[in-house]
């Protein structure tokens, strides 16, 4: 039941102390002609309804939740507590520098912290979410082409089994999608990209993520950002998937010039259910002139707002979402120069244990010798075999109190289950989830309308996933 059917007249929960400056009433014009339909309830009502809500969805406070390229990992108690000081979220915006010196110092050293992470010289805040850093990206590419000259430069290369995301960043940064397709074991055709890239001046750059959405770390990445550079490019590096490699390989030595990570995945702040979220873009010297948002700058030793010189302007109001940023640095901090690089080591040895593991019943996509946080399964066979589909198998998981993989990317698999471990899971909670997968497996041989039937534990059964996507119902009509 929605909020608003359960919505009374005159109830309320609201303790405002009373008004101390004079009424002001709007002109006619500037009221409202319809009601506001403001949910009415009780604070017991709303705490309940909230509570089942939650109870009806499944979090990694409820159990595995290896959904690939998400970075599901469990994020720290601690974070909450220092992004709740007060001296961090009783400050207004616009309040001047030199009493918010201590907020001021957290940007920057995050941004030195990533700076040095990903081997890049600077970095902004601004963005919200990935695909926001993304789009800063390409802008940032977009403002030194222009710069130099080259306004023609409006061709992106992405590769087949990039996120959805980057293609869609690509198009409403104004650039033209040019894709690259696979090799057979799931890395970048060099040979391809040499073909499209020579002398051809209409080169933006590229979009790539190393590791890509496979869990496969490309060998090649050198040349591959050379061959860009060479025809007059820029590389651009998705770092939504740093948590196989941070501490250990960085974008800027990998060749790239400038990158945007996901606070809310690698450096462990909540995320699901719509923020906030936050996408730092960091860039290379040649390309900072042109960086959105804020700059921190020491002024004889007070630190003070500045602007990169010829910024393309504002991402989004402020500083971004800053207390996203408190609690990266924290999660930063706790880690330190040894706990870093341990996490992604843990991240990449537990998505090994698993896919040899699960290799014993499942094919591995691409069949690497060695993945990186992730590994790909392929359905494939089962499908043909049993009529049991990866989406069977994710519904399956659901009655095992399991968040399911991934399904259906990267698209280069048909039935693909993409899983992500993360570091943050047990021994005794991966063997778990390794028996739940193989037990799904032998019953998709032995029973398969079982998991045609799958889910029958959840609080909601099988949705009618087509009549969802063919007729959504989007808004409530009071
Ligand atoms: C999650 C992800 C993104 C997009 O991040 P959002 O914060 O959801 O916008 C982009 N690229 C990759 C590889 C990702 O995993």
């Amino acid at each position: 039941m929605l909020i608003f059917e359960k919505s009374r007249p005159g109830r309320g929960i609201s303790a405002l102390p009373k008004c101390d400056v004079e009424q002001y009433t709007l002109p006619e014009d500037d009221m409202r002609e319809a009601d506001l339909h403001l949910p009415e309830m009780a604070e017991v009502d709303l705490s309940r309804h909230y509570t089942e809500l939650a109870k009806k969805s499944h979090g990694v406070n409820d159990g595995f939740y290896p959904l690939g390229s998400c970075t599901m990992k469990y994020n720290p108690r601690i974070n909450e507590k220092t992004a709740s000081f007060e001296g961090f979220t009783q400050v207004h915006p616009l309040q001047p520098a030199e009493t918010v010196q201590g907020c001021m110092q957290v940007l920057r050293e995050t941004e030195e912290a990533l700076a040095e992470i990903t081997g890049m010289s600077s970095f902004t805040m601004q963005p919200a979410a990935g695909a926001h850093g993304e789009f800063t990206g390409l802008l940032l590419i977009k403002a030194y082409h222009l710069a130099n000259g080259d306004p023609q430069r409006t061709k992106i290369v992405v590769p087949d089994s990039a996120h959805g995301t980057n293609p869609a960043s690509a198009v409403m940064a104004g650039m033209e999608v040019i894709n690259v397709d696979s090799t057979p074991d799931g890395l970048v055709d060099v040979d391809k990209l040499r073909e499209i890239c020579r002398d051809n001046e209409e080169i933006a750059g590229l979009m790539l993520t190393n590791p890509n959405t496979a869990g496969l770390f490309d060998p090649n990445i050198r040349e591959i950002t050379d061959i860009i550079h060479e025809c007059g490019g820029q590389c651009y590096y998705d770092g939504a998937n740093l948590n196989a490699v941070m501490g250990w390989a960085r974008p800027g030595d990998m060749g790239f010039d400038c990158v945007h990570l996901n606070l809310h995945k690698t450096f462990s702040t909540p995320h699901g259910g719509g923020g906030p979220g936050s996408g730092p873009v960091g860039c290379k010297e040649h390309l900072a002139e042109f960086m959105p948002g804020v700059k921190v700058v020491d002024e004889n030793g007070i630190l003070a707002f500045g602007k990169a010189d010829s910024s393309l302007g504002e991402m989004k109001n402020f500083y971004g979402n800053f207390l996203v940023v408190v609690k990266a640095l924290t999660y930063i901090k706790m880690l330190g120069r040894q706990g870093i690089p341990e996490a992604s080591k843990n991240a990449v040895l537990n998505a090994n244990y698993m896919m040899n593991k699960l290799s014993e019943k499942y094919d591995i996509a691409f069949k690497p010798e060695v993945c990186m946080h992730e590994f790909v399964m392929d359905i494939g066979r089962q499908a043909k075999e049993t009529g049991v589909t990866a989406m069977d198998i994710a519904k399956g998981l659901l009655d095992n109190n399991i968040h399911p993989p991934t399904m259906y990317f990267p698209l280069t698999v048909h039935e693909a289950l993409m899983a992500e471990p993360c570091e943050t899971e047990s021994k005794e909670t991966l063997d778990e989830a390794i028996g739940v997968f193989l037990a799904l497996n032998d019953l998709a041989y032995s029973d398969p309308e079982a998991l045609h039937a799958a889910p029958v534990k959840t609080p909601v059964t099988r949705l009618d996933e087509v009549g969802a996507a063919r007729h959504p119902v989007l808004r409530y009509e009071f």
